[in-house]
């Protein structure tokens, strides 16, 4: 996508020619980033605050991956809107649901996009395989974490804590697992996988898949042994529910369990850089392999 702008100047005339064009493309992609955000808010995916940590996420990855780049974090959000949104009655009347309808907000934006932001960065500034790989773990663990927390709500059986998993826990707790949350996080990272293949992202289809299924798996089964080792979890002291959130019912809540600043977002942010790091490892695993 932004192949212009490295094009070499012969002479100072295909300079002139070529900033135009890239100006252009800049704009364009600034205009998609900012309908693809605004949809999202009217849509109630995103709350207003989140608006901006979308259209910043989004113009990271599209300035510095291109627009593959970018459907692959529309793909990864549009999976994260229709299983938030699926059985979302239910799972409201189990308490545990996402707020506000489900629509995210800016820190839950950031935590799940900074990593991809920055590696489109990393890629711009210097492209190769390291940041490809960081990018689609990332991505691939947000997606997975994402879709098993929310399909795992579902399920028939008790959540087990990935720790000691003999011990049940209540729906929702942080560092529970189940098996359908399990195929749930390889199949959401399958999906990132099958698009990043279907792009042209890296081109060969036995690195690529392995890559995002095994990283985005691991992102998500890690965000759950933080989730139950280290995360905050307290309960309100309004309405005295069980809750890992900072606020409840607009005051602050008390923490029991864990460390107090571990919260959701943090142990996202942490995920997804593991998540990236076992990407790239099983790259290097795999590369000699092909
Ligand atoms: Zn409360």
């Amino acid at each position: 996508m932004h192949e212009a702008s490295g094009a070499p100047a012969v002479d100072g005339k295909d300079r002139e020619g070529v900033c135009p064009m890239t100006l252009a493309t800049v704009v364009v992609e600034f205009f998609v980033v900012i309908a693809f955000a605004l949809a999202a808010v009217l849509l109630n995916t995103i709350d207003a605050r989140g608006f901006l940590a979308s259209a910043t996420v989004g113009f990271a990855v599209m300035y510095g991956g291109g627009f593959s780049w970018f459907v692959i974090v529309a793909v990864f959000f549009s999976l994260g809107v229709v299983f938030t949104l699926y059985k979302y009655g239910y799972k409201r009347r189990l308490g545990s649901a996402q707020g506000k309808g489900g629509a995210r907000n800016w820190p839950h934006i950031l935590a799940n996009g900074g990593l991809a932001s920055i590696a489109a960065i990393w890629n711009l500034a210097s492209p190769g395989v390291v940041p490809v790989t960081f990018f689609l773990g990332a991505v691939s663990t947000s997606a997975a974490d994402t879709v098993a927390t929310e399909l795992g709500l579902l399920s028939h059986s008790q959540p087990m804590l990935i720790t000691h998993p003999s011990q049940a826990v209540r729906p929702g707790t942080s560092g529970g697992v189940t098996t359908l949350g399990f195929v749930g996080a390889a199949f959401a990272s399958l999906v990132i996988g099958i698009m990043a293949l279907a792009l042209g992202i890296l081109p060969d289809p036995y690195l690529i898949l392995p890559i995002c299924v095994v990283g985005g798996v691991f992102g998500a089964a890690f965000d759950s042994l933080v989730g139950a080792t280290v995360q905050r979890k307290g309960y309100c002291v309004v309405c005295l529910k069980p809750t890992e959130a900072l606020k409840h019912c607009g005051e602050k809540t008390k923490a029991t369990q864990g460390k107090w600043y571990i919260e959701n977002n943090i142990v996202n942010v942490v995920s997804t850089i593991a998540g990236a790091v076992v990407a790239y490892a099983t790259f290097l695993a795999l590369a000699p392999l092909i």
